[in-house]
């Protein structure tokens, strides 16, 4: 077995899922924090704002310039309005009409006056004054201004301000908190996705081992189907089915090899003795002229037997294409009934032809010449002197009927299912009857190959009848008939056989 290289589950399928999972992970739950973060300081910031807006205008309750000094009214004795008045004066700034300082408090004073101008401005905006500002420590305050209009109708404007540092803690913390799990979450994260792609790519893995196992030898080995209809089921479906097909394949060659060498061994064997016959106790002429015709004669069936079998086999596996064209089926059989006019006559067995409606087929005429041609040499074959034989050819829905019908020895029930098996001969045929017993193979695989079936009655000592049914050839819309080159083999159903006695 090759020698793995270093590292190369890095390759593998499972490392690769886990890794393109794991940097969605990251992007994902590095987005997901700043958004988060920045949801929360909205919030934050809205309610700093909230409190900062209330809290201004409650300063106009307390709050009375005089003589242009900053007074502050509430009643010393209330413990909770003492505190809100002294929060208020905290951060506190106060302005006249042109932006003059008139008070401000110590860390006003650290976070920096407004120029005149810009409170000038803030108080022709109309819109509240908002500010950011850190104090000379660092801390960030938050600074809500405007104007202010006092008991005698002056403007002044007027500052407070609150320290944002708890939202910035309240921040920092989620950060810090986010950041220490971050890891935590990737890390579970590809794990999991470790554990899904690793139970997702198991089949992958049985397939591999299966198809390792799968040798000539051992084709029955199928994957079972896990029946979630996912990709991997198609995959598994399709190999399985490959499998099938390989099986199928060797079993058809072997079945082929074992045929054969069956077939070739007996009359080789024949010539053998008939050629050592001659050879070791032949003396005239006459003997070895003798022993060289029965061995000729020998040789000219084993020449047959192997161009039938050649040409079974390349049926069979595939190779040969049907070269497909539009003639009537009647014609086909008219003619060849006529063919097997002096044979007949012969044996004495009078033979018919009778057809029926619109018999058009589209399909290869050798072929079909070779099975209407199989199964007349059979009928004729096979029926004693005296006997019958018809050829009937019908029009059906979208089919054409094509019977043989004899009058002849029949088929014993026991042996109907295994007529269209290549070699079989159904025991007790006379030497002049024997075939080689790959005429109704044929047969069955021109009828398979065109897509029909096939159904045989018979009742021994009375007769035999095939019924072949092929589809009828299609009609354009002028009534013409189509005429199509080359279609193969492939996708047809296999042909029926019935063994029912008649
Ligand atoms: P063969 O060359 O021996 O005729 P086939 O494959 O054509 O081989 O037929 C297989 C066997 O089926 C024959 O050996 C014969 O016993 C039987 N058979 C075929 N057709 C008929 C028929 N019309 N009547 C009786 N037996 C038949």
């Amino acid at each position: 077995m090759a020698k793995k290289p270093r590292f190369s589950f890095l390759r593998g399928l499972r490392f690769r899922l886990t890794l393109a999972n794991g940097i969605f992970l990251v992007g994902l739950l590095v987005f997901l924090g700043f958004f988060f973060r920045g949801v929360l300081s909205l919030i934050l910031d809205n309610q700093i704002q909230d409190i900062l807006n209330e809290e201004w205008y409650a300063v106009k309750g307390y709050l009375i310039i005089h003589r242009g000094e900053a007074d502050w009214r509430y009643d010393s004795e209330d413990r909770e309005e003492e505190f809100i008045v002294k929060r208020m004066q905290r951060v506190f700034f106060l302005a006249d009409a042109k932006g003059k300082k008139i008070a401000a408090s110590d860390i006003f004073e650290d976070l920096g006056i407004p120029p005149e101008k810009e409170v000038v401005a803030a108080l022709g905006s109309k819109q509240p004054y908002w500010l950011e500002k850190r104090s000379s420590s660092g801390e960030l305050y938050r600074i809500r201004g405007g104007l202010f209009v006092d008991d005698d109708n002056k403007s002044y404007f007027v500052a407070i301000g609150r320290p944002n540092s708890a939202n910035e803690a309240i921040l920092d913390e989620f950060s810090r908190d986010y950041q220490r799990l971050l890891p935590v979450f990737i890390l579970s994260g590809c794990l999991l996705g470790w554990l899904v792609a690793g139970r997702a790519i198991r089949p992958v893995h049985e397939l591999a081992r299966t198809a390792e196992l799968v040798s000539g030898d051992n084709l029955s080995l199928r994957i079972p189907p896990r029946r979630s209809g996912d990709e991997l089921d198609n995959l598994i479906h399709t190999f399985n089915s490959m499998v099938e097909r390989l099986e199928q394949s060797f079993r058809m060659t072997r079945q082929f090899n074992a045929d054969v060498s069956h077939e070739l061994r007996t009359p080789l064997t024949a010539i053998r003795g008939q050629l050592e016959v001659a050879l070791f106790t032949a003396t005239t002429k006459e003997q070895y002229r003798e022993a060289m015709i029965n061995a000729l004669e020998d040789v000219e069936r084993l020449s047959q037997t192997v161009r039938a079998m050649l040409l079974l086999s390349q049926a069979e596996s595939g190779q040969l294409a049907l070269t497909r064209s539009v003639f009537d089926l009647a014609d086909v059989v008219r003619d060849l009934v006529g063919e097997f006019q002096i044979p007949a006559e012969e044996a004495r067995v009078e033979m018919l032809c009778e057809a029926d409606g619109v018999t058009g087929i589209e399909a290869d005429r050798i072929q079909i010449e070779r099975m209407v041609n199989n199964l007349l040499s059979n009928a004729v074959k096979y029926t004693r002197s005296g006997g019958k034989v018809v050829a009937r050819v019908s029009a059906q829905e979208e089919q054409v009927l094509l019977e043989v019908e004899d009058t002849g020895v029949g088929i014993p029930a026991d042996h109907l299912p295994h007529i269209f098996d290549r070699f079989y001969r159904v025991p007790g045929a006379s030497k002049e009857q024997q075939g080689l017993g790959l005429g109704l193979s044929f047969v069955a695989w021109i009828v398979k190959a065109h897509g029909g079936s096939i159904h045989v009655d018979s009742m021994p000592g009375k007769g035999t009848r095939f019924a072949i049914t092929l589809p009828a050839a299609q009609k354009t819309g002028g009534g013409e008939r189509l005429a199509m080159q080359g279609a193969d083999m492939q996708g047809a159903p296999p042909p029926a056989a019935s063994q029912a006695p008649r």
